[in-house]
């Protein structure tokens, strides 16, 4: 379960607290790797309790239409697997410290191709981990700032997805996250 923290954007957006992998919402976002076939952290967490559709669908994309892996700041979907929510939307963070004069705007990109996807699927609900603050290392800071600001980029062109979550493992993420926050 969740505890509700404050809301945005006329509480098109959500802040909570828990596992994003029990979120029924119509879509959850993975922040995979790029070879999209599993990893640590919130990617472990989705593909096990997900199942191996989502991994059966991930290897057709590898071998299909991104042979070399899937571009960091890109995103592409499979459906939900075992998960509540009825399609996983799989993102590749920056690595922090790999591309300094670009990772701003590619873990903005995440959010926002993750949130075109979601709006070419009839998407209503979207879940969105921490992107690239766990193991890639991004400072949680500027991810807040980043993120937020791409949420609400694209939420003022777009009047179909009505509910944003962030989810946080860590009450003190979600701290982090709301001083820092640049959503008005
Ligand atoms: P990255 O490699 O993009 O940094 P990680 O999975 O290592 O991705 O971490 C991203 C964020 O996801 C971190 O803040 C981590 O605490 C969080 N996280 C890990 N497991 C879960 C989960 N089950 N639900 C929600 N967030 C999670």
């Amino acid at each position: 379960m969740s505890d509700a923290l404050p809301t945005f954007l006329d509480e098109r957006v959500r802040v909570l607290i828990g596992d994003i992998t029990t979120h029924d919402v119509t879509a959850i976002v993975n922040a995979a790797n790029s070879t999209l076939l599993g990893g640590g952290g919130v990617d472990g967490a989705i593909h096990r309790i997900g199942g191996p559709q989502i991994y059966a669908e991930c290897k057709q994309i590898r071998e299909t239409t991104h042979p070399n892996g899937l571009p960091t700041g890109e995103a592409v979907i499979t459906t939900g697997g075992n998960l509540a929510a009825q399609y996983v939307i799989h993102t590749v963070g920056p690595i922090y410290g790999r591309n300094p004069a670009r990772e701003a705007e590619l873990l903005a990109a995440c959010y926002d191709n993750s949130l075109r996807i979601a709006r070419q699927y009839a998407v209503l609900s979207i879940a969105f981990p921490s992107i690239s603050t766990g193991a890639f290392g991004y400072p949680k800071p500027a991810a807040a700032a980043i993120s937020s600001r791409a949420i609400r980029d694209f939420l003022t062109t777009d009047n179909q997805i009505r509910e944003v979550r962030l989810v946080f493992f860590h009450p003190s993420d979600a701290r982090v996250f709301l001083e820092y926050q640049e959503f008005e």
